[in-house]
């Protein structure tokens, strides 16, 4: 059965992640009359938003980040103070890895060309900084500064989709896009329509495709346009804080977010959201079909409990995680993220936000915003958008997904 409601929407935004709920929030304060639809339950576990912490750094490799990052400061606190409760808290950030590793020395000199305050230490100055929590080999160094923080994604995802709804923005879960068709409304204006698996279709003036994992699937469907952005699945993991040193990772104290580089990237997050229980992650997984999961039990456990181990200052037990969270990445190859028109028959009446790489939810608020801007005014204000485009890739030598 095919149903159509009589409204035309001013944008219709598919995927209520946490780039589409920013959008909607974005979208509603703007006035449009905005319509956010999503597959599967709002705040499920099968996407890449859901989960309990999230980290928030300035300190990049590249560039590009740094202003997005620091708006996205001002934005949380704005949205948060409109939702009446946090969902953001303030922490230091620490950066450690080999003293010749490149990303960490883009990530010195990006912290010097922004004036971000940091110290630069040598692994006996970090013992004594962190009392020996952090235990680094001499051939490391490490970076501190104050501009780190946790983010509690699923928090903020519902704090987002509840203010897009208090400016009367319509949302609707279990409802699966399956495709979006350039539509004739009138011979001045062309608008779109989004077709839907239960024949529910629904119109509107623009578009955002905001699906995560999705993305290269659904823009594909709808347009041929074969966006290389691979899924990936991976684990965040939680590790027990020896007896004897409880409270000493906690979060308001000075232990700071951290991120390690090297031969493989360690991220983590203190103790917050499970009490005892410090976060400590691998950055990268398997490539997966976001329909087909493995729900595995995660890549490079062993490097990680070695780093554990080693780098945390016998404190933490690395004998096993004791809690295990799965979530997917969308990865693109430079690991910017892809903020664009999809162009083509679309022209500027479609906008896709995916691609975030693993490092998007931080800046979820100033992407929001980005997006509503392209929707509303074609450009975004002030906000230089080569590094994102489509155009960086070949979009027609079509790489099959993984089955
Ligand atoms: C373990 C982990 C740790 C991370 N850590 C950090 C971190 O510390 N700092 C940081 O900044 N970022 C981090 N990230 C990255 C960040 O969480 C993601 O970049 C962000 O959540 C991506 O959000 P999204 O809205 O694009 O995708 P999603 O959250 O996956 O949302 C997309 C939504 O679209 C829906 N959808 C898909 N197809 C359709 C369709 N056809 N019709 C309707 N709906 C559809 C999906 O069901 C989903 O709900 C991490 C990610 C993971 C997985």
């Amino acid at each position: 059965m095919e149903t159509s409601t009589g409204d035309i929407f001013d944008v219709i935004i598919i995927g209520a992640g946490v780039m589409g709920s920013s959008t909607a929030y974005e979208a509603s304060k703007a006035g449009l009359k905005t319509l956010l639809l999503e597959q599967f339950d709002f705040l499920h576990h099968r996407g890449s938003s859901h989960g309990e912490s999230r980290t928030i750094r300035a300190t990049y490799p590249q560039h590009h980040y740094y202003p997005l990052v620091i708006e996205s400061y001002n934005l949380w606190q704005q949205a948060q103070a409109q939702a009446g409760y946090n969902v953001y808290f303030k922490a230091h950030h620490f950066d450690m890895g080999p003293r010749n590793d490149p990303t960490l020395l883009a990530l010195i000199d990006n912290c010097r060309k922004h004036n971000i305050q940091h110290r630069l230490l040598r692994h006996d100055e970090v013992a004594d900084k962190f009392s020996g929590r952090f235990n680094i080999p001499e051939n490391w160094i490490g970076v501190y500064n104050s501009l780190g923080g946790v983010i509690k994604p699923s928090k903020a995802v519902a704090m987002f989709q509840t203010l897009a709804i208090k400016n009367g923005a319509v949302l609707k879960d279990n409802v699966e896009v399956i495709d979006i068709k350039r539509e004739n409304e009138n011979e001045n204006e062309k608008g779109i329509v989004v077709f839907t698996a239960s024949g529910e279709k629904f119109r509107g003036k623009k578009c955002v495709v905001t699906v995560g994992a999705w993305v290269r699937k659904l823009v594909k469907t709808v347009s041929g346009v074969d966006i290389p952005i691979q899924p990936v699945e991976t684990n965040v993991m939680y590790w027990r804080v020896k007896e004897g040193h409880e409270g000493k990772f906690n979060i308001g104290g000075d232990f700071p977010t951290f991120a390690s580089y090297g031969d493989f990237c360690v991220y983590g997050t203190p103790v917050l959201e499970y009490p005892g229980l410090v976060k400590v992650a691998f950055h990268g997984g398997d490539t997966c079909d976001p329909d087909k999961r493995k729900w595995g039990p995660g890549v490079m456990v062993d490097k990680l409990k070695e780093w554990v181990e080693e780098r945390l200052g016998g404190m933490v037990d690395s004998s096993e995680a004791v809690v295990k969270q799965s979530c997917m990445y969308s990865m693109t190859v430079d690991e910017d993220f892809v903020i664009d028109f999809l162009g083509g028959d679309f022209g500027k009446a479609v906008v896709v936000g995916g691609g975030f790489s693993g490092h998007g939810f931080k800046m979820a608020p100033v992407i929001g915003k980005i997006l509503t801007q392209l929707v509303v005014h074609g450009e975004a204000n002030g906000v230089d958008l080569n590094h994102f485009r489509i155009r960086r890739f070949n979009t027609t030598t079509s790489e099959p997904l993984i089955n």
